[in-house]
């Protein structure tokens, strides 16, 4: 018999499905579903797990988090609990007559462990297990999930190692300091505090970029603009740019300002080819999805959907360049019979001799690239809109250069040099496929050395710096990979912990006052900056390439973290009133209309969340709140009540405000200072 263990159940379908030709039994082993079929003679069995059916835990005894100081658990050693039971049993009655044991997991670091974990369980099972294979493929298509099964290889354990160092570190790193800070701030139970390896360095990012714009302070400057037209408008500026003296720019504004008529000094045109855009990594996808609106959390569960499905190849990669066995063609000429079909004819016909290619190239996994056509209707508008962008980045990697043509003008008015510039598309080819990225500059009208325009209009502009921009998922997640923080299966869900603990919120994309005192309580020691995660990442790498081991990487790591602790717990009370005072601050709703005192969000006995006022029991005002979605303070109050405006944030809803007093007939609270 050969038993395939697959990550997850509808991937074990479908392989079966694949290699049975669709001539499958679905049957149950208790709640598991396992599916069999016949060929050349031999039975297979296909199982599929839940991602990770063992859980890494400290021992019983070291739970509890008032009885075992923290620092005391950078010594114990985790142990492996199974934590998807009824699968393990499963799994038992499938290894007594010792089959062949494929593992078909998905192809990476976390999918070898997952199924190190199961080879060995198995083993504790039936000692004699001896045969065991390894199905790579990147996508479960036909002709991957076959050709993966006729070339079986090794389980390969460095690969396991690695992701089983990141498990264990990210383990003791995670408890240590989370029950230190929880502990510290007396939050724990519901509300605790969590420190990770990973998240609090990016979190860090967010504080960092927030701190930058609450100092910013805006420069002012000014800008002339000319106001030309040829058979249209159009714009010209100043060539001096920006402006920082107004004695300055009024000194020249008032010399040209009543000038009626512009000479054309210089026209300089520029034909240029714009490469398209390279293959999507988990990155850029998942950038370009936050263009589109979409989280990292969704676009990511989206895109394994769609995976799923046999409709894209696997997700998560890091690869920039097609490797040189998948079969382009044949990909597009399966897109030729799709709603895509007008664009892969052309690039069919017309496309460019070889795909763009990125910076970074690996082996495990292809970039991202459609792999099937869906019926029609079948997708989601969601599923839809995201298998759209992959089609289509994946159509503008193999469609030719653009061709676009700039102009660079200087004009002169009045002695003042002024210049403009202008863009004209000529042959789109790329971008009229990939039609995500908006072109800001316009075409103008053709212009030649020496003659006169018409000035219609000199205007003085006032104009401030603006602070640098928040981060959006899209961008956060970019720089994260820039410093090796996380790996492209964990990013999303990293910024999505960093939410449900209330860290930061989502509207606006931006941290929290606990999130302050929590970066600013571990600032001084390493533990939020990027340095130290990325060298374990490094180290990681090192163990699946076989040049370092497991135990030295854990044993350098606990090292690190015994020094860390040793700071932290010198200035454990000053830890202890920053955060205090943070979450004081974070509960604030805003002020009460009847005694001016601060209110702020409190738990009923009933566990219900509720509005009170610090006045209590001299002022005995409360109002309700909605029991879902995050409420964010708007710092408003409410136009005809006085009572505060909050926002309230729901998963995948728009923000909305709301006048906390429920007698109020203000419909929309207008707000005032
Ligand atoms: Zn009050
Ligand atoms: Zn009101």
């Amino acid at each position: 018999m050969k038993l395939v263990i697959s990550e997850k159940n509808i991937a074990a379908r479908r392989i079966a499905y694949i290699l049975s030709d669709g001539k499958l039994k679905s049957t149950r082993l208790g709640n598991t579903p396992v599916y069999e079929f016949t060929k050349d003679g031999e039975t297979w069995k296909v199982i599929g797990l839940r991602g990770h059916i063992i859980n890494l835990d400290f021992p019983a005894g070291f739970n509890q988090w008032n009885k075992v100081p923290p620092s005391q658990l950078i010594e114990i050693d985790p142990c492996k609990k199974v934590s998807e039971k009824n699968i393990a049993a499963s799994l038992k009655s499938l290894v007594d007559k010792n089959p062949l044991l494929i593992i078909a997991t998905d192809y990476d670091r976390e999918g070898e462990l997952i199924g190190v974990e199961v080879i060995n369980l198995l083993k504790e099972y039936n000692k004699d297990i001896n045969q065991i294979k390894r199905a790579k493929f990147s996508a479960l298509t036909n002709y991957e999930i076959n050709s993966a099964f006729e070339k079986l290889v090794e389980v390969d354990y460095n690969l396991s190692n690695a992701g089983e160092a990141r498990q264990i570190i990210d383990l003791v790193w995670g408890a240590v300091l989370t029950r230190f800070i929880s502990l510290t701030s007396h939050m724990y139970g519901k509300d605790f505090l969590s420190i990770g390896r990973v998240q609090s360095p990016t979190l860090d990012l967010l504080v960092e970029r927030e701190k930058e714009i609450r100092n910013f302070v805006p420069k002012t400057f000014w800008k002339i603009i000319a106001t030309l037209k040829k058979e249209k408008p159009f714009d010209a500026i100043h060539h001096n740019g920006q402006f920082w003296d107004e004695k300055q720019v009024n000194e020249i504004f008032e010399k040209i300002k009543n000038s009626k008529e512009a000479t054309i000094e210089k026209v300089d045109k520029k034909i240029q080819k714009e490469l398209p855009p390279s293959p999507f990594s988990t990155t850029t996808f998942l950038e370009s999805a936050s263009y589109l609106g979409f989280s990292a959390v969704n676009a990511m569960n989206i895109a394994e959907e769609l995976y799923m499905s046999g409709l894209i190849s696997y997700p998560r990669t890091d690869n920039t360049v097609y490797p040189s066995s998948l079969n382009i063609k044949g990909i597009l000429q399966k897109l030729s019979n799709s709603e895509f079909s007008k664009e892969a004819m052309e690039v069919l016909n017309n496309g460019r001799d070889y795909p763009t290619r990125g910076k970074k190239q690996t082996t495990d996994h292809p970039p991202i690239h459609p792999v099937g056509v869906p019926t029609t209707g079948k997708l989601a508008s969601d599923q839809q809109r995201i298998y759209e962008l992959v089609c289509r980045r994946f159509l503008a990697t193999c469609a030719k250069d653009a061709i676009s043509e700039t102009v660079d003008v200087s004009i002169d008015i009045s002695g003042e040099e002024f210049i403009t510039s202008g863009y004209r598309l000529i042959e789109p080819n790329w971008r009229a496929i990939y039609t995500y990225y908006k072109e800001k500059r316009k075409p103008l009208p053709e212009l030649v050395k020496g003659e006169k325009v018409e000035v219609t209009k000199l205007t003085l502009k006032e104009d401030q710096t603006k602070p640098p921009q928040r981060y959006t998922q899209g961008s956060l997640i970019a720089k994260m990979e820039q410093l090796s923080l996380g790996t492209k299966s964990t990013r999303h869900e990293i910024i999505n912990k960093l939410y449900q603990r209330r860290y930061i919120t989502l509207s606006p994309f931006a941290p929290t006052p606990i999130a302050f005192a929590v970066v600013d309580a571990l600032g001084d020691c390493d533990v939020v900056k990027p340095k130290m995660t990325a060298t374990l990442e490094k180290d990681m790498d090192l163990i699946s390439e076989g040049k370092k081991t497991l135990d030295e990487t854990v044993k350098e790591s606990r090292d690190m973290l015994t020094k860390v602790m040793k700071t932290l717990e010198t200035d454990k009370e000053k830890i202890r009133t920053s955060i205090k005072n943070a979450q004081q601050e974070q509960n604030t709703i805003g002020k009460c209309p009847k005694c001016e005192k601060p209110m702020v969000i409190r738990t009923s006995k009933k566990k219900k969340r509720f509005v009170g006022c610090t006045g209590f029991p001299d002022c005995k005002n409360t109002y309700s709140l909605p029991q879902n979605g995050g409420i964010i303070a708007t710092g408003e109050v409410c136009d005809k009540c006085s009572a505060p405006v909050v926002k309230v944030k729901s998963k995948g809803k728009r923000a909305w405000e709301l006048c906390l007093n429920s007698e109020c007939t203000a419909k929309k609270p207008t707000k005032k200072k």
